[in-house]
């Protein structure tokens, strides 16, 4: 079953209790257990991992808005509308550090320096992509990422055989930014 944006909340909310309730608080409980058997350090590169693996969302914001934007409000409003997006037919994105390929560089990163500290960061990014995963599939919606640079280019690829434009969503996402943006200057 679908919960849309989480039982009818707004998508701003859905994605910062995403953020809040996931990424920070969960995550520190299970950083907390870390820091409990590996010590404070191995916790603080867990949690850091977690939250920051998020990051390539803002490098995403500002690729997309050819660096027109660079506020963290803008991201964040900008991120909420493609959410809105989410259950339409031809929605797909992609976030660079939520790929295999991404995690097999980080894991190979991991085996190459061979420190605690770093294979607890692993960790973190590892549970990072596992809170995700159920924040999406409880909205019947985890297909709508693609997991691999190679899945991505594969199924864009297809959506353009079939007359589909990919970037469709990025650029209504933009329309909306740049309408806010003239609002507040107005
Ligand atoms: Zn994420």
């Amino acid at each position: 079953m679908k919960i849309p944006f989480g039982g009818g909340a707004r998508p701003d909310f859905v994605l910062w209790n995403h953020v809040a309730r996931e990424h920070v608080f969960i995550n520190a409980l299970a950083a907390a257990g870390f820091a409990y058997f590996l010590g404070w350090r191995a916790g603080l590169a867990f949690w850091s991992a977690g939250v920051l693996i998020d990051f390539d969302h803002y490098i995403d914001f500002v690729y997309r808005t050819r660096a027109k934007f660079w506020g963290f409000r803008e991201m964040f409003f900008f991120h909420t509308q493609i959410f809105e997006r989410l259950y339409e037919k031809d929605f797909l994105c992609m976030e660079i550090f939520h790929t295999v390929e991404f995690m097999a560089g980080l894991t190979w990163l991991a085996v190459v320096i061979d420190a605690p500290v770093v294979w607890a960061a692993l960790a973190g990014a590892f549970f990072h992509h596992v809170l995700d995963f159920f924040h999406l599939a409880r909205r019947g919606a985890w297909r709508k990422r693609a997991f691999s640079f190679l899945e991505y280019l594969i199924r864009v690829h297809r959506m353009k055989r079939l007359g589909i434009d990919g970037c469709r969503h990025y650029q209504k996402a933009i329309e909306a930014l740049s309408g806010m943006a003239k609002g507040q200057s107005a």
